[in-house]
């Protein structure tokens, strides 16, 4: 399915039928400057360090050049955004320039994100701007190191090139600098990559698709047909669940959640208006643009993977004569995120283990959390500072954002206090491991919009400081070190406007 492009107009915008791919090469672009990248991820892919400080490096991660064997394409997928089927969506703005394999033998996908349209660009322009690459780039490697499954990012590089875009927050169009991040994942393909060509019928591709998915990232899995299909499925489910926990566990939340947009590996993928709690609230989302359907809040999101795993499922469901392995994989799905949470609340909680009274303590912590306006993350961090035999809600007295909704939790926030630290007493983990182990699962330092914000202000100034600096914090999420006050801090009044973000 060649796709020769016009080169006045770039590669032409079309219906891609019977094809689950495209050849395109990356729009060159003025001025391409290395301005950050991963070491773990250089690392991991074979690069040495001078290769990385090579000019040729910024050329190829810019999209101006390629290495010997790279052979460009676009992905097609479609989609249900927002709760309808939206069609054919494809890869717009990212191009996959290959596979690379690593020392260890594992496989990579690097793919670059704003290097110019390819057939799937619907007409938009196909590149994104700094603001909206450093927010991709920075998340995808805090994520990682807080021990999310996620894709990962290369590099970040400055294009030389203004890109215009609508600000939401403003309502004027402004030109931005452009700028590229390199992805890298085992695969990119999506729930809407198997939405697609079954919504056209096409079962030959869509079995194709299948049979290539698990031969390149399931090799773990053995028999065939139907009984292969169905454990794929369940497969995707479980490592969906284990996602959907940590984002929870973190106080992550994606803001489009999309089919187009949940990669059936189970790592995070996409990384657009997401957001992290703060004053914490389940009715909260980042994403501006869903404000009124508030499909996308932080507390429906195992509800809303639960509902793309169904279209998931229905998609593939030309492939069985029997729906029951599908149904089975939905059930794993739901059993994994209750057996994820289950071990997530006893962690956060410092507990050996959580019982279902456990479960109603953490239900009560959350309420707790809500009514009184906490900050997530401070509030956790704060739990492991409570004496058993002497709980004192004094060591809570920094985690909240207004005074009078601090004093109306008091009393309620004092008899959950006694009560846990009753909990704690009766538990058989000494308070050291109890310390130790809370302190593994809720994160101190998260990529708070306001301090990726102000590292982004920065940026635009020709200032890279900033997004350095995030980056070493962010190395190390779990791990209290002086001097990093900042990065642990509430949310400060300038930013409470800019709690969203928008989409682009
Ligand atoms: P997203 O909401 O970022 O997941 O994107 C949804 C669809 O829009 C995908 O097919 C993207 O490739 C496409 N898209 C988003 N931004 C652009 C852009 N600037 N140029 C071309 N396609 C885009
Ligand atoms: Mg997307
Ligand atoms: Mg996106």
């Amino acid at each position: 399915n060649l796709l020769p492009g016009d080169p006045e107009s770039g590669p032409r915008r079309r219906e891609v039928l019977g094809a689950a791919w495209s050849p395109v090469m990356p729009t060159p672009v003025a001025a391409p400057v290395l301005l950050a990248w991963s070491p773990e991820v250089a690392g991991m892919l074979g690069f040495d360090p001078a290769q990385v400080d090579d000019e040729g490096f910024a050329e190829v991660f810019g999209g101006n050049a390629l290495y010997a064997g790279m052979q460009p394409w676009a992905a097609n997928y479609g989609g249900h955004q927002f709760g309808h089927w939206a069609g054919q969506l494809g890869d717009g703005r990212a191009i996959s320039l290959g596979e690379v394999i690593a020392p260890d033998g594992r496989h990579w996908e690097l793919q670059l994100k704003g290097a110019g349209p390819t057939p799937y660009s619907r007409g938009a322009d196909g590149r994104a701007v700094l603001r909206s690459s450093i927010r991709e780039f920075l998340c995808s490697e805090a994520m990682h190191h807080l021990g999310v499954p996620t894709t990962r990012a290369l590099s970040l590089v400055g294009t030389g090139e203004d890109v215009v875009r609508d600000m939401f927050y403003d309502g004027h169009p402004r030109a931005e600098p452009g700028a590229i991040v390199c992805r890298v994942s085992p695969s990119f393909l999506r729930f809407g990559s198997f939405e697609l060509p079954a919504s056209r019928g096409e079962t030959a591709l869509l079995k194709q698709l299948v049979e290539a998915c698990i031969a390149r990232d399931f090799p773990e899995l053995t028999g065939q047909g139907e009984a292969l299909y169905g454990d794929w499925f369940a497969r995707i489910a479980v490592r969906t669940a284990e996602m959907i926990a940590h984002w929870m566990r973190v106080g992550f939340v994606h803001g489009v959640m999309n089919t187009d947009n949940l990669s059936v590996l189970g790592v995070t993928l996409d990384y657009g208006p997401y957001g992290w709690v703060e004053d914490f609230d389940p009715d909260w989302t980042p994403n501006t643009t869903d404000a009124q359907g508030r499909r996308y809040r932080f507390g429906t999101q195992p509800q809303v993977a639960y509902w793309n795993l169904n279209r998931l499922a229905q998609a593939l469901s030309p492939l069985f004569a029997d729906v029951q392995p599908l149904q089975a994989g939905l059930a794993a799905y739901q059993a994994t995120f209750v057996a994820c949470t289950r071990r997530d609340v006893a962690a956060k909680l410092g507990l050996a283990a959580a019982d279902d009274a456990d479960l109603q303590l953490y239900q009560r912590w959350q309420q707790l959390m809500q009514d009184g306006g906490m900050d997530m993350t401070l509030a956790w961090r704060a739990l492991m500072r409570i004496d058993a035999n002497a709980p004192d809600a004094s060591v809570l007295a920094e985690v909240f954002y207004d005074a009078e909704r601090q004093h109306a939790v008091q009393e309620p926030l004092q008899q959950w206090l006694q009560e846990y630290a009753a909990r704690l007493r009766a538990d058989p983990l000494p308070a050291a491991e109890r310390v130790a182990k809370m302190g593994a699962a809720n994160p101190l330092y998260v990529l708070r919009n306001w301090l990726a914000q102000e590292a982004i202000d920065r940026a635009e100034q020709g200032d890279l400081g900033g997004v350095h600096a995030l980056q070493d914090v962010l190395r190390d999420p779990y791990t209290e070190r002086p001097g990093l006050e900042h990065y642990a801090g509430k949310r400060p009044a300038w930013a409470d406007d800019r709690a969203g973000c928008s989409m682009l």
